[in-house]
């Protein structure tokens, strides 16, 4: 079964012209979610040929603009498409009052249902489940209620099912690997590098050290860093960094299609 990412944006806080703000849709098995829908998120599923109407399912980490931003907009857009079918929005708590707001006083009419699952637990919990996938989602540390997800694919076979887990924005906190233990795929945020380690820990960031530690902590099998800060325009220091830490290693950029793969023999588990 297909189970892979394709990075819509991999920059910070601002949109620049090598990354766009937060966003990534996830295959699994034919079913398409989104995980984070910061500004210009639409036009980079355009570019990068993905269907929009496709998408069933979008998951937003927090409401800081990065990240959700871009939410209205591809929901208007879906709309103006013709789209019929509903759309599954799951965000901290806030989300629908914050997009019936700016529906409202847009005058945006949808002509599909809209559905708003408003997280404000403080564990891991499934908060999703479809044919092709289950959704579970926990808190992380950032300065506003953010929430990390695990997407696990409903695996026919006897071997063991697939997992990426999905972590921005967030600081330091061992507990995180207790949350994303023995994922195929983790995708951290790595912010800042070493050398803005005080700055990373006051605004609720990871360096890629610190990201590179939750990894190894967690014995994930791979681990893929997003969310860079615009300062850095060189990537190569977030590799040299996290890879001294824990070995298997990717970074995210605009367009890369990350694959979840078996870290270990399914057979052996
Ligand atoms: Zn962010
Ligand atoms: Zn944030």
């Amino acid at each position: 079964m297909n189970f892979y990412t394709t990075i819509m944006g991999s920059g910070a806080a601002v949109p620049t012209l090598m990354r766009h703000c937060s966003g990534q849709v996830v295959n699994v098995g034919g079913y398409r979610l989104l995980l984070d829908c910061g500004e210009g998120t639409q036009h980079q599923m355009r570019a990068y040929r993905q269907k929009l109407q496709s998408v069933q399912l979008i998951c937003i980490s927090h409401l800081h603009g990065d990240h959700f931003f871009g939410l209205p907009g591809l929901l208007a857009t879906l709309h103006l498409c013709g789209r019929t079918l509903p759309v599954t929005v799951i965000a901290p708590q806030g989300a629908r009052q914050a997009l019936d707001v700016l529906l409202a006083l847009s005058s945006t009419r949808l002509d599909y249902e809209l559905r708003v699952i408003e997280l404000s637990h403080a564990d891991k919990r499934l908060v999703f489940t479809s044919p092709r996938c289950q959704i579970w989602a926990f808190p992380i540390w950032h300065s506003v209620p953010t929430y990390g997800f695990i997407i696990e694919e409903v695996s026919r076979s006897q071997s063991r099912p697939r997992s990426m887990a999905y972590c921005s924005d967030t600081g330091y906190h061992e507990e995180l690997a207790d949350y994303v233990r023995d994922v195929d795929l983790l995708c951290l945020e790595s912010t800042f590098a070493d050398d803005m380690m005080s700055v990373a820990g006051e605004k609720q960031h990871l360096t890629a050290s610190q990201a590179a530690q939750i990894a190894q902590q967690a014995q994930v099998g791979q681990l893929l860093l997003t969310h860079f800060s615009a300062r850095y325009r060189e990537s190569d220091v977030f590799l040299q960094q996290a890879s001294a830490v824990f070995p298997n290693v990717v970074l995210a950029e605009d367009g890369l299609v990350v694959p979840v793969s078996y870290s270990k023999s399914p057979a052996r588990l």
